[in-house]
């Protein structure tokens, strides 16, 4: 039996000879594709600056770097989110706490920001960047956060890993409107891909400079850049910095730029299915994934939220019951502060309670541009047969 997964890339003919192309070319890195399609993300989100590397978890890192994160900062994210979102921060010898969720949007909760920026000054341990991510693809009120990061001052990364192809107020998500820094991912489940990669937009010059520095060994060829030495010693590059080869190749960059000129006919698609499933799944023991008027999602994921007062099995059972189905549904997400790694660190369960309490009842159920209408009718008829009532509810 084949499995219908949750989330599934979609390549094309036109993908193919895009990449293809490349293999027959001069350049396999370092050449013209990443330039061209980093203009391209700029321009779809109205951004003024993008730099493309090999996956978000490194945008992410040097994001944290470029913002000047470092030993004794704090960063603060959800814990709704892949652990990545998280991860940067440690990176840079930064320590990370949590602002627990909204239980309608499941993204960080901005009346528990606000609560916890509140305690936070008082106490001196305020913290340098936060980290909202925009979960399943609906963004964060990021205008109300940007209030906050006004009034105490901290830096705002999106983590837009999930998110590419939406908008917030209209505006295309990435555009760093109420942000320092956007970071997409291009891993084959999200919106596009590009094999691997992921990519930072920025409205700032300087921040731009700083992230194309450490993606590339902190090394730089504009003389500008460059430490005053005498004529003889200038040559054509200088290690300036600290950085990484977190480089994106040309194949990769062909890949995104033949996909982004999908990018709304994938979310469309995806809007279709949500659509279907809203009205298909409506008089299931279920909550469907809350939409806030603000925002338009790339719904990357379809979450449904499992009444366990009303069904008659677990969460779990339910899981491995669609499993056995062929329905590749997935839990997003164990809350980050409840990962063996973390609780090391300190965190333990309770601490993010609408996070865990979330935890214990979400299921991703498959949505993907490639997805038939005829395999959503199957996922719903394995859902209505999984989600039996208990006797006398
Ligand atoms: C996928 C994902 C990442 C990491 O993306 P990679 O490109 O795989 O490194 C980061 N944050 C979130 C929320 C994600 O879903």
């Amino acid at each position: 039996m084949s499995m219908i997964p949750y989330g599934k890339q979609d390549i094309s003919e036109n993908d193919i000879s895009a990449v293809f192309e490349v293999l027959q070319s001069d350049f396999l890195t370092q050449g013209p594709a990443v330039p061209a399609f980093e203009s391209s993300v700029a321009e779809y989100c109205g951004a003024d600056y993008a730099v493309a590397v090999n996956s978000a978890t490194s945008a992410l890192h040097i994001a944290c770097l470029s913002l000047g994160l470092g030993k004794g900062d704090v960063l603060w994210t959800s814990p709704n989110t892949f652990v990545a979102s998280a991860n940067c921060a440690l990176y840079c010898g930064a320590t990370v706490d949590f602002v627990d969720i909204d239980s309608q949007t499941y993204n960080m909760s901005v009346d528990a920001l606000r609560d916890k920026l509140e305690l936070a000054e008082e106490s001196g341990s305020l913290p340098k960047i936060v980290i909202p991510v925009h979960f399943a693809g609906q963004s964060c009120d990021m205008r109300e956060i940007k209030t906050l990061s006004n009034q105490y001052g901290f830096k705002i990364i999106e983590d837009a890993a999930h998110a590419i192809g939406g908008k917030y107020l209209d505006k295309a998500i990435g555009g760093c409107q109420y942000s320092d820094i956007t970071v997409f991912s291009f891993h084959p489940v999200k919106i596009i891909t590009t094999a691997e990669g992921g990519l930072a937009t920025t409205n700032d010059q300087n921040i731009a400079r700083k992230l194309a520095l450490y993606r590339s060994h902190g090394i730089s060829s504009d003389i500008e850049d460059m430490d005053d030495r005498p004529e003889e010693e200038i040559w054509n590059y200088q290690q300036i910095d600290l950085g990484f080869n977190y480089r994106m190749t040309e194949l990769q960059a062909a890949l995104g730029i033949s996909q982004i000129k999908r990018l709304d006919q994938f979310v469309a698609k995806r809007h279709a299915l949500a659509v279907r499933y809203d009205e298909l799944l409506v008089r299931l023991p279920i909550t469907l994934p809350f939409q806030n008027c603000l925002t338009y999602s790339s719904y990357h994921l379809y979450p449904i939220l499992i009444d366990l007062e009303q069904v008659e099995k677990g969460q779990k059972q339910i899981y491995n019951e669609l499993i056995a189905n062929g329905i590749g549904v997935n839990v997003h997400y164990i809350p980050v502060h409840r990962q063996p790694y973390y609780e090391k660190m300190g965190f333990s369960k309770g601490d993010f309670p609408e996070s865990e309490i979330y935890h214990q009842r979400v299921l991703s159920i498959p949505v993907y541009f490639g997805m038939t209408f005829e395999q959503q009718d199957k996922v719903v008829e394995v859902l209505k047969i999984a989600l039996v009532k208990k006797e006398g509810v």
